[in-house]
């Protein structure tokens, strides 16, 4: 058979709008379109409709079941499969999938993660259908992208608060657009998310209990060589990753999701892989499908795919980078500054929007990216810091001055920046100062959010996103729709927006030590370290009082959210930690203890050979190791203490705390002692693959 040219494969095994226009009448494809759209309600005979026709298709592209596609709040997607087949009178079977099916699944919630959610519903939840992600194929069941909620309607997953947010920002970007004197159908926010990833051999992999529990090295010294000579950034790919990369392009194309830049990163063994952008809600399914894909697909070729964002010490750990924009129906992206005065105060308007929002939520897109494995990233030297700020660029953060204090702006054009009345100079969109080390960096015509782990879902930093620019753009329109005289009023509100929050606003070197100084004691920035820091300002009244205000979340789900977020990160620190027990009680230890025997028996031998040797190698390693080995023991125990207080602990944020000051702590002075025995170690000795072996086997 002849292989299919990329074109016919892309989308192949998605019930895409090509599809739905191909196989639905015009009337019920109008019908859904304006649910799509413009998100009207959707009547049961056009879901009846979708659903024949959707059967018929996946039917004939070789599925068997169906399945309600959701994201409990694992972080991971979840799935239950139920086959098309129906009893028929003849003793056989057909094939039947109806419009109930289809919108509406009601899978047991009790064994998902609720918060204290749970205490006010019953075990049952239900799924509904989310129209504006597309059906697709994966190992020949239909699935349906759906929201997650409880009986009593809270939102027990991610996509409903994020479907939430984009619907707070439609709203009031739409009365923005509207004093501007543009009528749109809808404003969507799109995100383009650049995914970093770790490709290891499997046989080393599994030889390794650390990467088996908890998606990273608890130990190992470093190798010789880790990313110093920067040979693997953009480097010539290995034939198997090459290999990988293809297979994993075409099960990505099939599935509608456009696989672009593929390259390899910094540290040995990493890589990264982005799509082009698309509408926020079909971004993060489409990175959740893609996440999954990529360790299938990388199992097929002998290989781990490994998403921890630090799976290896003392070389970068992973990230994702959010590039994230806003754009009308018409495809006008309200990020790209303009051709016209009017067009250049609305973009500046909206830029503004998103500053505002930056420096209000600081806490709130920091809490958002902020799990265990992400902790080991932020504040290091390879991630920008826990602190956010916004990068402008030079010649936008000329312009906002200008305004602010009303002199020329000394660029090409000696201009008073007085809005629509006066022409804006035009921002050159090639941003040639490319800061890396800023969290919130202005790109051209989109924000880059830098913070995010490898394994995050995108929907937890564009919900809160989403959610803080509408509020932004709701006080505006709230002011702009009273004007008198729009055009002074939006000037003075410019002005004023600028003033209160240039604070966040920073284009310097955001990995160095003077930051930190000045962003927290002279900016007043917030500077949230860890998870057990960040998460419980979610409940802060402010951040309360926005997010309830903008529909995005109910009391109620922000306090499960918060209970769970911290519970993920306790559970992940405790695994850990019990894995480092495990592994040094039954194996670091045995072994020391095995390789100073022999070392023993060396000394012993050689002096009833002769008095005059001195044995010197020997004996300085006995004495050091045997010293580790004492430590250990003594580090191990006390690790086991503070694993076990934890136990006896029932409110979940003391636990956090004594997560990050107890037993953190003694996970790290533990490892330092293993590694340095590790060195002293003969190498056959060790019970485990080494870094090296970890980080350069695969060819
Ligand atoms: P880099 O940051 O590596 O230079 P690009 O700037 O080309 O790469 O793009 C990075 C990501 O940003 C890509 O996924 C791209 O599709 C996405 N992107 C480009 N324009 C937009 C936009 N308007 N909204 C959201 N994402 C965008
Ligand atoms: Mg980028």
């Amino acid at each position: 058979m002849k292989e299919l040219g990329v074109p016919e494969l892309f989308g192949s095994l998605v019930f895409d709008d090509r599809v739905m226009r191909a196989r639905l009448s015009a009337e019920v494809y109008d019908s859904l379109k304006k649910t799509i759209d413009e998100n009207e309600k959707l009547n049961l005979d056009v879901a009846q409709a979708v659903a024949s026709a959707m059967r018929d298709w996946a039917v004939e592209h070789g599925a068997t079941h169906f399945t309600h596609w959701f994201q409990p709040l694992t972080g991971v997607t979840a799935e239950k499969h139920d086959s098309f087949i129906a009893p028929s009178p003849d003793g056989g079977v057909i094939m039947e999938f109806s419009g109930k099916e289809l919108i509406k699944g009601e899978p047991d919630a009790s064994s998902f993660p609720s918060g204290g959610l749970r205490a006010t519903f019953e075990a049952r939840g239900y799924t509904a259908w989310d129209p504006t992600s597309y059906a697709f194929i994966k190992d020949h069941t239909l699935c349906i992208p759906t929201a997650f909620c409880s009986y009593s309607g809270d939102a027990l997953d991610k996509k409903t608060p994020l479907l939430r947010s984009m619907q707070a920002l439609n709203r009031q970007a739409k009365r923005i657009l509207k004093l501007f004197g543009k009528e749109v159908k809808y404003v969507r926010t799109s995100v383009g998310p650049e995914q970093e990833y770790f490709l290891i051999d499997e046989e080393m992999y599994n030889k390794r209990p650390d990467l088996v529990y908890t998606g990273r090295t608890l130990f190992g010294a470093m190798p010789p060589k880790g990313q110093e000579l920067d040979d693997h950034y953009f480097g010539v790919i290995k034939p198997r990753v090459t290999a990988f990369m293809e297979d994993l392009n075409s099960e990505l194309w099939k599935l509608g999701i456009l696989a672009k830049t593929e390259h390899n990163e910094v540290a040995p063994a990493q890589h990264e892989l982005a799509p082009i952008f698309s509408t926020t809600n079909v971004a993060t399914d489409n990175n959740q499908l893609m996440m999954e894909i990529m360790q299938k697909v990388a199992r097929r070729h002998g290989m781990v795919c490994l998403l921890h964002e630090k799976p290896f010490a003392g070389v970068n750990g992973s990230g994702k980078h959010n590039n994230w924009s806003m754009a009308t129906d018409t495809g006008v992206n309200l990020l790209s500054p303009g051709e016209t005065p009017y067009e250049n105060a609305q973009f500046l308007l909206f830029l503004c929007a998103v500053i505002q929002a930056v420096d209000d939520s600081q806490d709130l897109l920091r809490l958002s990216v902020a799990t265990a494995g992400n902790d080991h990233r932020l504040g290091a030297n390879e991630a920008p810091p826990a602190i956010i700020s916004v990068f402008l660029g030079d010649e936008l953060t000329a312009v906002l001055e200008a305004i602010k204090t009303d002199t020329p702006y000394q660029g090409t054009e000696k201009v008073i920046m007085k809005l629509g009345v006066h022409s804006l100079p035009r921002f050159s969109r090639d941003n040639t100062d490319r800061n890396r080390t800023s969290p919130f960096a202005f790109t051209g015509n989109k924000f880059e959010f830098r913070s995010l782990g490898s394994s995050n879902s995108i929907a937890c930093c564009n919900i809160m996103l989403n959610a803080a620019v509408a509020e932004s753009l709701r006080q505006y329109a709230d002011k702009l729709e009273q004007a008198e005289d729009f055009e002074t009023t939006l000037h003075d509100l410019i002005k004023e927006i600028v003033k209160k929050h240039e604070r966040i606003l920073f284009n310097g070197n955001g990995y160095g030590k003077e930051w930190v100084k000045e962003a927290t004691e002279v900016r007043g920035l917030s500077n949230l370290k860890t998870t057990a820091d960040a998460m419980p300002h979610l409940l802060d009244q402010k951040n309360m009082d926005m997010l309830i205000a903008q529909k995005v979340f109910t009391e109620t789900e922000l306090h499960s959210r918060c209970e769970i977020m911290l519970e993920n990160y306790c559970k992940s620190v405790n695994i850990e930690g019990h894995t480092m027990v495990d592994m040094v009680r039954k194996n670091y230890l045995p072994a020391i203890d095995g390789y100073l025997g022999s070392l023993a028996k060396t000394v012993s031998l050689m002096r009833s050979v002769s008095e005059n040797v001195k044995c010197t190698y020997e004996v300085t390693a006995i004495e050091r190791l045997s010293g580790l080995s004492d430590s250990i023991l003594e580090k191990v125990g006390a690790l086991e203490k503070a694993l076990e207080a934890l136990k006896s602990c029932d409110d979940i944020l003391k636990t956090s705390e004594a997560v990050r000051d107890e037993v953190l702590p003694k996970m790290e002075t533990l490892r330092k002692d293993v590694d340095e025995a590790e060195i002293l170690t003969k190498e056959e000795c060790w019970p485990f693959p080494s870094y090296g072996k970890l980080l350069f086997s695969v060819y």
